[in-house]
């Protein structure tokens, strides 16, 4: 009986002789190195691979995915592939793409318990959190979870300008990121202007002194005034405080 993934073995082949027959040397160029001038950043949902949808080849794109698309400062998988990218490629782009109908958005908006994938997905739910009041206005559900897939992808560009990787980059050259979205059902892909150049589109308390560049101190923008507390003790009855989390 033919084994359902011998199927992807004898299509290697075709690969490999089609590739061959239109250039003789194609696999001996490729073998020598790649210089890749974009960083991807996809979900890993079958549906969306990088060098398909954009008409590349191979050695052109430099891929990292996962469920969701996410940039998390304590990844130390994405962290590597990132610096790899940007530091030894020295890539030119990174792109995080993102897709409507995203499973793993629409997992995130619910309180179904997956098991530890809910962890990963509480990148999500921050992001959601974030701006519930915009997406609680959206009354279709469909709608709500592709402006979803929409806010997260501007929220990973942000993630991904606040690592001492790409602010080390923009300290010698220069390094875009952009943030983009692609529809399942038309194949095409949305800009969503997110594009982050420099320190100057992040918050200050973000921004690394790095080489020498200038940072601006954090202003403080309280204007609650400070409360000096008496050096003497009192004693007090305790009190149970229910604090509100903020955002
Ligand atoms: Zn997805």
């Amino acid at each position: 009986m033919e084994k359902s993934y011998q199927k992807l073995i004898q299509g290697n082949k075709i690969y490999a002789e089609t590739k061959k027959f239109k250039d003789p040397e194609y696999f001996e160029k490729l073998s020598k190195g790649q210089t890749p001038e974009y960083l991807w950043i996809g979900c890993s949902d079958s549906r969306v691979p990088s060098n398909e949808i954009t008409s590349t080849q191979s050695g052109e794109i430099f891929v990292h995915r996962n469920i969701a698309n996410l940039v998390v400062h304590t990844d130390t998988n994405l962290l590597s592939v990132l610096e790899y990218a940007v530091k030894y490629l020295e890539v030119k782009h990174i792109i995080v793409c993102g897709h409507y109908g995203c499973g793993g958005i629409k997992a995130a908006m619910t309180n179904t318990y997956h098991g530890f994938v809910d962890n990963w997905l509480r990148n999500i739910k921050d992001v959601y959190h974030k701006n519930e009041d915009e997406l609680l206005a959206i009354a279709d559900k469909d709608e709500r979870s592709n402006r979803l897939s929409e806010l997260n992808v501007i929220e990973q560009v942000r993630n991904l300008a606040k690592t001492t990787i790409v602010q080390e980059a923009w300290s010698k050259r220069e390094l875009h990121l952009h943030g983009w979205v692609y529809g399942l059902n038309d194949g095409l892909i949305k800009d969503l202007s997110v594009i982050h150049d420099g320190q100057d589109d992040i918050d200050s308390i973000y921004r690394f002194s790095i080489n020498g560049t200038k940072t601006k101190a954090p202003v403080n923008k309280s204007t609650v005034p400070v409360v000096k507390l008496p050096l003497k003790k009192v004693a007090a009855k305790p009190k149970i405080q229910r604090v509100k989390s903020s955002r």
